[in-house]
């Protein structure tokens, strides 16, 4: 059996600020509560200066993902406004279970904070959740097998659940040329508990060869060893939090990825050099599937 997801948001409004990875720009987020007796659902607005650009609340799904390159980027197909980067804010919102929110934006990017995910979920935390005790969300519960395939070595297969102890069963595996992502596998139960203590806190990563290359096309602008570990070629400029740090984050992406849904997936995760394109392929799939249906 699987538990019951009351609905959920925040109990005040609040600023997060910090810079963009990508953009390299100051910014902030707000993130303003939703009426638990309104539908759930997480929007996103982009704010603008201008009363001529005034955007109207678009509701996250995984079909308003339009890019996957690095990070992952809602937008407004209408009207193309967009903000980057949301995935890690996403992963503490799935922590939380928070399914009735508004996520505001006067830049293109959320601020990236320390890289991970902790600060989001601590300052949710710290916020207060509130919950509505009669009207719940139905999770999604994998009931057949998925299969999505990149290409021969990129798969996720999604599966009924073989322990609803835990949420989610989830084997990441990884292998990239670096000694810490060669044939890299960890297996990992997911319950709040678990994530807060175990992924969330794992920062996200990039190699310091690849920076000056990323930062010529306007990328990774903002990336430093406060907001990312930056990999040598055979170690990290700055100490790990886990040995397994960087496998741990991209169990971290997937998470928030998959929230694109707005609503908990329960089952089996099998995952082959992953990434935000896959996971975002599988959220499509089970969104088509089990949501509009
Ligand atoms: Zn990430």
């Amino acid at each position: 059996m699987y538990k019951l997801y009351p609905k959920k948001t925040i109990s005040r409004q609040i600023y997060i600020e910090g810079i963009g990875i990508h953009s390299g720009e100051k910014c902030t987020v707000k993130l303003t509560p939703r009426s638990l007796l309104d539908p759930a659902g997480i929007y996103f607005k982009k704010l603008s200066f201008s009363y001529l650009n005034y955007y109207p609340n678009k509701l996250i799904t995984p079909e308003s993902i339009y890019n996957t390159d690095g990070c992952i980027t809602v937008s407004d197909e209408i009207n193309r406004h967009s903000i980057r980067t949301i995935e890690h804010l996403m992963a503490a919102l799935r922590a939380h279970n928070i399914s009735n929110l508004l996520i505001e934006n006067l830049t293109e990017e959320i601020p990236i904070l320390d890289g991970s995910a902790i600060d989001y979920y601590n300052v949710i935390k710290e916020t207060g959740v509130i919950e509505n005790k009669i009207d719940y969300i139905e999770p999604i519960v994998i009931k057949k097998k998925e299969v999505i395939i990149a290409d021969n070595n990129q798969f996720i297969i999604a599966a009924p659940s073989s322990d609803f102890n835990y949420e989610m069963n989830i084997v990441y595996s990884v292998n990239a040329a670096h000694l810490l992502l060669e044939n890299k596998t960890i297996e990992f139960k997911y319950s709040t508990e678990t994530a807060a203590a175990e992924i969330l806190p794992a920062r996200t990563f990039g190699y310091l060869k690849d920076i000056d290359k990323l930062k010529a096309s306007n990328k990774a602008l903002g990336a430093s060893e406060k907001n990312a570990v930056i990999l040598t070629d055979n170690a990290t400029l700055n100490p790990l939090r886990f040995p397994d740090e960087l496998v741990r984050h991209k169990i971290l992406d997937f998470i928030g990825d998959l929230y694109t849904i707005g609503r908990p997936v329960i089952g089996d995760f099998t995952i082959n050099s992953g990434n935000h394109k896959l996971h975002i392929a599988l959220a499509k799939k089970l969104y088509k599937d089990y949501v509009i249906k």
